[in-house]
């Protein structure tokens, strides 16, 4: 494996602004969830340098947007091909800041080093229409160009994946952009833009500002007439707060808010099939993420069954550090975010919900916590209602096909769900029927670069990756013609 510290010495923890690194005025610090230690001291960006970043944004918007297409997806090419050459070190450092095993890094750096080269190859096909009036006294010209300049605010859950996904339609659209990574795992992002200036991209087209102040550096930027477009990925609590401050100046905005997806499993699915999509949507990335299996709501026909199988399986993971081999699960990425799992669990047993297995805090230094099942989870439990972002299975019977839609559909969440059955009718029946952006039938894993990603209800506005990516960084022109 490579060597920790050789790997730290050599990652960027400036500001990168107008192409370069710049120290910044202050610093904060980085930890290690799976020991609490400190990795690294980052420069701490201030609404100045938020200033500097936005102009250098706006000096490169028109060459960038006026380059060819070609040239922009040859960069995004280039940059996914340096992400992969640089594997291991992007790897073992979302592993050290975050905290999930490595096998799950490995796999973040495909998926998000992908995203790269799918919109290197959207880059190229963005197309307009031409068409007459029905009246016959008119042509009509349709064109797309890119919206402008672009904030981009990411989460912690996936350092690479979630900056990627918004920088490369950014891109490929022809729009510059400054992106504010959570202030949990700067330091994935600032390696990702290590690569971007050895990609050629122009200096100003990508500014990374990590904080320790979010607000503090974003709000003059909400405020500033050349910003024109922000998308956001993180709790809806937040991103309530970011569409207020859009509708001030009217931005378009894009964001991938929380979720609390449901996982129903009807009395005739394929149990085997149920339990291993179980642990692949609950278990990813230490169950923190937004589309992360957050209720199993099973046909009383076949809930013992499966809550024996499920706690069979949770019991056996490895927990610990996410670098040694053989872990499963690794720590959550403060104490605030176990301590806020142990709340809900706490709170479901104290409405009746028993466990199963786990439902403590593992052993520490870091803020590790035992894969949990909790069975017959009461409708009044917070665990049914919140996103845990934990490894905490909540089960919770029902009896029939529409029972099992009315209680998936109970939330005022639409991110994603899961549902297991045999009969190919009732899938696309239930499918139709629950209101979330993303539905996977008989599959614990869905997410996938050339698919639209993203939620409705309160879990968000707008998609992410497949062809309606790019769509989030276009504006469209009507020219008249006689
Ligand atoms: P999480 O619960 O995943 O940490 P948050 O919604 O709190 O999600 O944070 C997601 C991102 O939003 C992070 O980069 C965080 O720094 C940023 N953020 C939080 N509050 C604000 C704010 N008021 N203005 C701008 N960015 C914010």
């Amino acid at each position: 494996m490579r060597d920790v510290a050789e790997l730290l010495a050599t990652v960027p923890t400036g500001l990168w602004i107008g192409g370069e690194q710049s120290p910044g005025v202050d610093t904060f610090a980085v930890h290690d969830p799976a020991t609490g230690a400190v990795l690294a001291e980052v420069a701490d960006a201030t609404a100045a340098d938020g200033a500097r970043a936005l102009d250098a944004a706006v000096a490169a918007q028109a060459g960038w947007a006026a380059a060819p297409a070609r040239d922009r997806s040859e960069i995004l090419r280039r940059a996914w091909e340096l992400i992969l050459e640089r594997r291991d070190d992007f790897a073992l450092l979302m592993t050290l800041e975050m905290g999930k095993p490595l096998a799950e890094s490995q796999g973040e750096v495909t998926y998000g080093a992908e995203f790269l080269r799918w919109f290197a190859e959207e880059a190229v096909r963005v197309n307009g229409r031409y068409t007459h009036s029905p009246s016959g006294n008119g042509r009509i010209l349709v064109t797309k160009g890119p919206v402008g300049p672009a904030l981009a605010i990411t989460p912690w859950n996936f350092p690479l994946a979630m900056g990627t996904r918004k920088i490369a339609p950014a891109f490929a659209a022809g729009c510059t952009m400054v992106v504010k990574p959570a202030a949990e795992t700067p330091l994935t992002m600032l390696a990702l833009g290590q690569v971007f200036a050895d990609a050629g991209l122009p200096p100003g087209v990508l500014s990374i500002l990590p904080t320790s102040h979010a607000a503090r550096l974003t709000d003059p930027m909400f405020a500033d007439h050349r910003l024109r477009k922000v998308t956001f990925t993180g709790s809806t609590a937040v991103g309530r707060i970011l569409l207020a401050q859009s509708a001030n100046r009217v931005l378009r905005t894009s964001m991938e808010l929380g979720g609390n997806a449901p996982f129903v499993v009807f009395a005739d699915a394929d149990l085997d099939a149920a339990i291993a999509g179980a642990m692949a949507a609950k278990m990813r990335n230490n169950g923190e993420a937004c589309t992360a299996a957050n209720r199993f709501h099973v046909d009383n026909a076949v809930r013992t069954a499966f809550t024996a199988r499920l706690t069979e399986r949770m019991r056996s993971l490895r927990i610990g550090p996410g670098h040694l081999d053989d872990v499963q699960v690794g720590p959550l990425i403060t104490a605030e975010q176990r301590d806020s799992v142990a709340d809900l669990v706490r709170d479901a047993v104290a409405k009746g919900a028993r466990v199963t297995t786990g439902g403590g805090y593992a052993p520490g230094p870091g803020w590790f916590y035992e894969p949990t099942v909790l069975d017959n989870v009461p409708a009044d439990a917070r665990i049914l209602r919140e996103e845990i972002f934990g490894p905490v299975a909540a089960i919770a019977g029902f009896d029939g096909e529409e029972a099992g839609i009315a209680a998936a559909n109970d939330t005022e969440f639409g991110l994603a769900a899961y549902i297991y059955t045999a009969d190919l009718g009732r899938a696309l029946r239930v499918a139709e029927a629950l209101e979330t952006g993303m539905v996977g039938v008989n599959r614990g894993i869905i997410s996938d670069v050339a698919a639209p990603f993203g939620g409705v209800k309160e879990s968000g506005l707008g998609r992410e990756a497949g062809t309606e990516g790019i769509e989030e960084y276009l504006e469209t022109k009507y020219i008249a013609l006689p």
